[in-house]
């Protein structure tokens, strides 16, 4: 199965962690992590388990992680959501996406504006939807919309404007002059603002601001996290998405149809997660941040570009300063050339401005301290 533009082919993940497996190569390609998350939140898991919480939880979700997920908006965020009306639990982030993009695309016209390069499922989905791809680059090395150039791409056809903030594969957290913009846009042309922000606590400056927060925007705002990236369990599929309530049942109806429901007894224990105390989310963002830093100062020593990311798992490198002209080959030699496994820019990107990121690499920096200056070391003598 092949979209008409490409976009429906196996994932870039798979691919590089199948190289990483073959080889034996450090896997700073795709991004989880390698260490386990918070011990209350895996015991919640088993307790589940052990209690019997195995069967269909109720479609939107355990009211119990409902009610956490409305408590940690309004903890973190000041934002009053109702738990029956306003949140829908899904299989991860990437079924949010994928129900609200189907919810929401009716018509083979209607436009999707998304900031390019982008996270993958994006260009897939809008594939799946019949609808069509409206791109706005983001360009090394702040990696911030050009404000014009987003204005030219929203229209009367846009139905949807999908931001991702803080952002994969880029780490670029959007200024606030670019989200009150794409606020401005939507309601200019009455489009509905899907923003998956799955790495909403893995920020290293200001704390994140999610959009639904500004004026005008709650009532046309769906709003994507999940559990996988800030309680370290990317395996255990919890997502949710929360906004008003008639665009949440439209997902809902999606949602039905797609899982029905999912992860029963995780569902307790993300709600576990959300409600730990200030400490355990400073830390997390803390230690990403070293992380960040280690990954940084080895790709430079390596001889990379890098672009300083504000946020997320990713740390972008520059390999033309190493006569890389083509990231793609670039990365499918290094685990030959160094024992490392890195992404390409040009798999987050269109084909029509794959050029413009060709010699750009993607790392994940969620790894150990120990694996990623083992990683450093091999990269060292790359140059
Ligand atoms: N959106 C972004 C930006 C991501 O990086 C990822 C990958 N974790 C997802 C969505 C998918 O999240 P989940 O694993 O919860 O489906
Ligand atoms: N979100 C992670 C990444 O971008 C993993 C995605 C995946 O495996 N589908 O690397």
């Amino acid at each position: 199965l092949v979209g008409a533009d490409g976009s429906i082919h196996p994932t870039i993940f798979a691919e590089m962690s199948a190289l990483a497996a073959h080889t034996g190569a450090i896997n700073l390609g795709q991004g989880f992590p390698d260490e386990d998350g918070p011990a209350a939140v895996l015991e919640a898991a088993r307790e589940a388990i052990a209690n019997g919480v195995n069967q269909y939880p109720p479609g939107r979700g355990i009211p119990d992680l409902l009610s956490a997920i409305a408590e940690h908006q309004e903890r973190f965020y000041g934002l009053r959501l109702d738990p029956a009306r306003n949140v829908l639990v899904t299989a991860g982030a990437t079924e949010a996406l994928a129900s609200a993009l189907l919810a929401l695309l009716d018509d083979p016209e209607d436009e999707v504006v998304v900031f390019e390069p982008h996270y993958d499922s994006y260009a897939a989905v809008v594939a799946l939807a019949g609808a069509r791809l409206v791109t706005v680059p983001l360009r090394w090395p702040d990696f911030q919309p050009d404000l014009e150039e987003l204005r030219a791409a929203v229209t009367d056809r846009t139905r949807i404007i999908l931001v991702n903030d803080p952002h994969n594969p880029t780490g670029a957290v959007f200024d606030a002059e670019v989200r009150t913009e794409i606020v401005r846009l939507a309601e200019r042309h009455d489009a509905v603002i899907v923003t998956d922000e799955v790495y909403e606590h893995l920020v290293f400056g200001a704390p994140h601001v999610p959009i639904a927060t500004l004026p005008g925007a709650w009532e046309r705002t769906l709003t994507i996290s999940s559990g996988g990236k800030t309680f370290s369990t990317t395996g255990w599929k919890i997502g949710w998405i929360s906004g008003p309530a008639p665009l949440v049942d439209a997902v809902l109806a999606v949602k039905q149809f797609l899982t029905y429901v999912n992860g029963s007894a995780f569902q307790p224990a993300i709600a576990t997660g959300l409600r730990l105390g200030d400490e355990f989310f400073r830390g997390i963002a803390d230690a990403l941040r070293a992380k960040r830093d280690l990954l940084g100062a080895g790709l430079r020593a390596a001889g990379f570009g890098v672009s300083e990311p504000a946020g997320s798992y990713f740390t972008v490198a520059d390999a033309a300063s190493l006569g890389v002209t083509d990231a793609a080959a670039f990365c499918r030699s290094l685990p030959e050339r160094a024992g490392v496994v890195a992404i390409p820019l040009t798999a987050f990107a269109t084909p029509a401005r794959r050029a413009e990121y060709a010699t750009l690499v993607r790392f994940a920096a969620c790894k150990r301290v120990d694996v990623l200056e083992e990683a450093a070391a091999r990269l060292a003598d790359l140059a």
